[in-house]
């Protein structure tokens, strides 16, 4: 279960109460600074007039690394473009969650996340994308919402975009999905097993032994138990 911090909410200046449209779209981002989820969730709390905002902020920290900023229910400041040129036809922020993903800088100056921060994020997303019914075609960057360079680690490697969407496609592997398998699988062979014919080295004696009663003549390949086995030799007279 995923635990979101909530104790520090986005100042109500920063983002527009309610929403105009369904939510139907989930936009990725990079924090693009330094800073934790929590020194941003007190960063939108603290004040109006920024002028952006986001539904959460993630980042590694062990315990509680999201944070939320402003509530699902209202409209946040993230993906929007004041000259209306977007690249998605559709994506807005009245239709859209947004999750902010806290980074790092490495030596060179490139910014990147840590492999926790990315977990949390899969995490959190595969929630929302539950909750609302949101299709993993509807999982976008910032990016392909408007062409801003967000986030740069998703944009200046797309296959670690691709990567982050195929853990959304694949989805959790529950205990009751493992065993949901396990159980298919266990059927299945038993169904081949009853409906396979003796194989042909062993086709005359299955014969014989139909013949004389030791077996039914059903499912010659399926596995014989002991009690199977004890009741076969007491039918051959060898346990008297
Ligand atoms: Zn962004």
């Amino acid at each position: 279960m995923l635990e979101i911090n909530k104790s520090r909410l986005c100042h109500p200046e920063n983002y527009t109460r309610g929403r105009r449209e369904p939510i139907t779209y989930l936009v990725i981002h990079y924090v693009g600074a330094l800073g934790s989820a929590e020194e941003n969730a007190q960063y939108y709390g603290s004040r109006g007039g920024i002028g952006a905002s986001a539904h959460y902020f993630v980042d590694h920290s062990p315990g509680a690394s999201v944070w939320q900023s402003v509530p699902e229910g209202h409209t946040a400041w993230h993906c929007g473009r004041s000259d209306g040129r977007y690249k998605h036809p559709k994506c807005r922020n009245a239709n859209s969650i947004g999750i902010e993903m806290c980074c790092h800088k490495d030596k060179s100056g490139a910014w990147y996340f840590d492999p926790e921060t990315v977990d949390r994020t899969v995490e959190l997303a595969l929630d929302i994308m539950e909750r609302y019914h949101i299709p993993i075609q509807n999982v976008l960057r910032h990016y392909d919402v408007t062409g801003k360079v967000c986030p740069a680690p998703f944009v200046e490697d797309a296959r670690a975009w691709l990567r982050f969407k195929q853990r959304l496609e694949a989805g959790p592997m529950t205990e009751e999905t493992v065993k949901a398998i396990v159980d298919e699988e266990t059927a299945k062979r038993a169904a081949t097993e009853r409906k396979a014919p003796a194989s042909a080295w062993a086709a005359e004696s299955w014969a014989k032994a139909k013949e004389k009663g030791v077996f039914d003549g059903t499912a010659p390949q399926a596995p014989l138990t002991r009690e199977q086995a004890a009741c076969v030799l007491d039918r051959l007279g060898l346990l008297n």
